[in-house]
């Protein structure tokens, strides 16, 4: 939408890569060693990858931006809106890079704290939202580091009521009951909703993440991205992936335990927020962390006001159990002392 875009962006041209299929190409200045066609730039849009997952989730490819990673994508969208100075708006806690991303490009961040680290009271939530009047508000759903969803009325109604750009991030909407927001971006010329490989498909390593979005704001991102941004190796494993079927019966077990982990956690006193992420968040006495630790465990520990407080992803069913039987064994060391 470019009345939220930055001035000086808005007369750019977004770089073209002319990709004819021709039989001596010499406009790219490459090297020419390899027969893999690794000597050969990326496909700049990643036509084939991009075609097959917009037809996965129903979206055109015109609706569709990947990116390295659905961090690159946050950048991009701050690169693309956000002047010196101006505010980007998220509650509290939620994913620390939104405030490194801000800070990173000259704005100003402002936190809103959820209730009890679980519930946003959307009324108060616009009242601060009309009085720092942010450029940009991201909302995490479902919310990195607590797990937690919000409705999907409430995405609804931030969306209608504010004059700045909406990013939804869903990087674990594949693990939530609710909805996805994802039918919202055609309707609000102001929403952007976020995906990644990372999670639900299991592909971290390959950095893939996806945008959607009306075609004008997908054109409007296309300008301040760096050209080839996804890399040949990402654009094949991504698509191999999609060829392989989406992951239901994967999704379906990281589900199911984190049922059992959470119900095991709350058995020796442990008592995470409801989850509807592929990680359970609770706070924990150190010695519990000490006793994982010492087993080779590793928890995501967290510092400031979210001291005392771990996340911890679900992992597989072998993981999981070396997870619990340490978490046994270190709440019998302690009640030893
Ligand atoms: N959004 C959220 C909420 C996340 O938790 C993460 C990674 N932990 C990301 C975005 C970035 O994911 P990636 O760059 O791997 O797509």
């Amino acid at each position: 939408m470019l009345k939220y875009l930055r001035d000086d962006i808005k007369d750019l041209l977004a770089y073209e890569v002319n990709e004819q299929d021709v039989s001596i190409k010499l406009d790219a200045n490459e090297g020419f060693w390899r027969s893999d066609g690794l000597h050969r730039y990326p496909i700049d849009r990643a036509c084939a990858l991009r075609a097959k997952l917009a037809g996965i989730i129903d979206k055109t490819p015109q609706e569709l931006l990947l990116g390295n990673g659905s961090s690159e994508l946050i950048e991009l969208v701050l690169k693309a809106y956000l002047e010196a100075g101006e505010t980007v708006v998220s509650f509290s806690p939620t994913f620390s890079m939104y405030r490194q991303f801000t800070i990173i490009h000259k704005g100003v961040y402002r936190d809103f704290p959820l209730r009890e680290m679980q519930w946003l009271d959307v009324d108060e939530f616009l009242a601060f939202i009309e009085k720092v009047k942010p450029k940009i508000v991201i909302l995490c759903n479902p919310n990195n580091p607590t797990g937690t969803l919000l409705p999907k009325a409430d995405i609804l109604r931030i969306v209608c009521s504010v004059d700045a750009m909406v990013v939804l991030d869903e990087a674990y909407i594949e693990f939530a009951h609710g909805p996805s927001g994802d039918d919202l971006t055609r309707d609000f010329q102001n929403l952007i909703v976020l995906r990644t490989f990372s999670k639900a498909l299991g592909l971290a390593g390959i950095r893939l993440g996806y945008m959607l979005a009306r075609e004008e704001v997908i054109r409007s991102i296309h300008k301040i991205r760096s050209p080839y941004n996804l890399n040949t190796l990402t654009q094949k494993a991504g698509l191999e992936a999609l060829e392989g079927g989406w992951p239901t019966d994967r999704i379906k077990l990281i589900k199911a335990e984190r049922e059992r982990v959470k119900q095991a956690l709350e058995a020796s006193g442990i008592k995470p927020l409801p989850s509807q992420a592929n990680f359970l968040f609770f706070s924990a006495e150190k010695h519990m962390l000490d006793g994982l630790s010492k087993r080779g465990i590793l928890l995501r520990q967290f510092s400031e006001d979210l001291a005392g407080y771990y996340r911890l992803t679900i992992g597989t069913p072998k993981e999981n159990n070396a997870v619990l039987k340490a978490i046994k064994e270190a709440t019998h060391e302690t009640s030893k002392l």
